[in-house]
């Protein structure tokens, strides 16, 4: 069996919203347009952010197909400029992965990681290109001997994993906490909601309130989206101790704060949660070492895919560090790519719901069979690959090229 073609799909929400261009730069916005710049007792106006977000959704969904007929589908994670990664797999990976057999993915896997190299493109849209790629090729090997890619990467510890409810949309508290009891009624006991804007006290506010919404029975995770200090962060995390149900912290400093990372986590009992921004198992490995977190947060369609998330998540279970897959405003590919990794690997501790899934345009609306949410759990099925057959015609439909 060989690779006979590797092709990039864009999808797109933005040309049913607005008749905006969806790469149009002025439909892109940072968290905290439009609010005031931060300004602590100590006069710091932090105008630095994680990333840029953009006015609709977008991703980029990859297909290997082979000589014998079979395609893999895989996906990028490509919310902004898709059309970066379609370049890199289309003009740099194809040329390197047509006419090999597509069942030697970790040879496969290394010879797109060799092709920008010595130009230091390991992490970021190459990563998240190769991903797309990777991911395809474990479905081709599923749908190849007609097994589950879990049962692939040696068998699953558990099927059924628990799953987070990703965010409390709402730029008010009576709207957060509407939106918390909505997603308990969908079943879910643990869910995520994000600070970081305003001062400290502010946060503390929000998150206390937040915490008594979610009430005993549930836990709260909390994500700062790096927008604290580490003293800053010091004092949070002690109001945090004191709730009782937060289970952890995620991305309380910018990545590069490497050393208030450390501190951070030495600190105190309450998970501290990075790792989003990290793309390969070299960059991990560094943050391992110097003992940085609790829990890391790889995005399997940032960090290279299956086989390099899986490869991340045995290292952090040799440090004694859990991971849980992050997942983000992209398909079901995204979602269940996460969850198959973390049904094979014992220190995985939870996968995210991307909130709004269900209904949102890239959830169930673009699949055959809509994915089953039970009591905040998911469970893997056995059918072949990834598990899941994609609707054509409403992929086609979100199409941009
Ligand atoms: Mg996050």
């Amino acid at each position: 069996m060989k690779i006979s073609a590797v092709i990039c799909q864009v999808l797109s929400t933005q040309q049913h919203q607005e008749a905006t261009r969806y790469e149009d730069t002025a439909g892109l916005r940072f968290p905290q347009d439009g609010l005031p710049v931060v300004q602590t007792f100590r006069g710091r106006a932090d105008t630095r952010h994680l990333c840029v977000y953009p006015a609709g959704r977008s991703t980029a969904l990859v297909r290997v197909q082979t000589d014998s007929g079979l395609e893999g589908v895989g996906e990028a994670h490509a919310p902004v400029a898709p059309r970066v990664v379609k370049t890199i797999v289309e003009d740099l990976l194809a040329p390197v992965l047509i006419g090999s057999d597509p069942r030697a993915i970790q040879v496969l896997w290394e010879r797109m990681f060799s092709t920008m190299r010595l130009r230091s493109h390991t992490q970021g849209f190459t990563l998240e290109a190769i991903a797309g790629v990777d991911i395809a090729l474990w479905d081709v090997l599923g749908k190849y001997y007609q097994e589950p890619v879990w049962r692939l990467l040696g068998g699953a510890c558990r099927r059924r994993l628990p799953v987070y409810s990703s965010g409390t949309p709402g730029r008010d508290m009576e709207a957060r906490r509407n939106g918390i009891r909505q997603v308990q009624n969908e079943g879910f006991t643990v869910i995520k909601t994000s600070c970081g804007r305003g001062s400290i006290d502010e946060q503390m506010d929000l998150v206390r309130q937040m915490s008594q919404a979610v009430g005993d029975q549930g836990k709260l995770l909390v994500d700062a989206h790096g927008g604290m200090d580490l003293k800053e962060a010091l004092r949070f995390v002690r109001c945090l101790e004191a709730l009782g149900n937060v289970e952890w912290l995620e991305d309380a400093l910018l990545p590069e704060n490497h050393t208030g990372y450390r501190i951070l986590t030495e600190s105190t009992p309450v998970r501290i949660a990075l790792g989003e921004t990290d793309c390969n198992r070299y960059v991990v490995r560094d943050r391992l070492l110097n003992r940085e977190c609790d829990l890391l947060l790889p995005d399997v369609c940032r960090a290279g895919g299956i086989s390099e998330t899986l490869r991340i998540a045995r290292l952090a279970d040799v440090f004694g560090v859990s991971w849980a897959p992050h997942a983000s405003t992209s398909t079901a590919i995204h979602l269940l790519a996460g969850l198959h990794v973390g049904a094979v690997t014992p220190n995985c501790y939870i996968g995210e719901y991307p909130s709004g899934f269900a209904q949102g345009p890239f959830g169930n609306g673009l699949l055959k069979e809509p994915l089953v949410l039970e009591n905040g759990h998911i469970t893997l099925n056995e059918n072949p690959g990834l598990g899941t057959e994609l609707d054509e015609a409403a992929v086609r439909a979100l199409t941009l090229e």
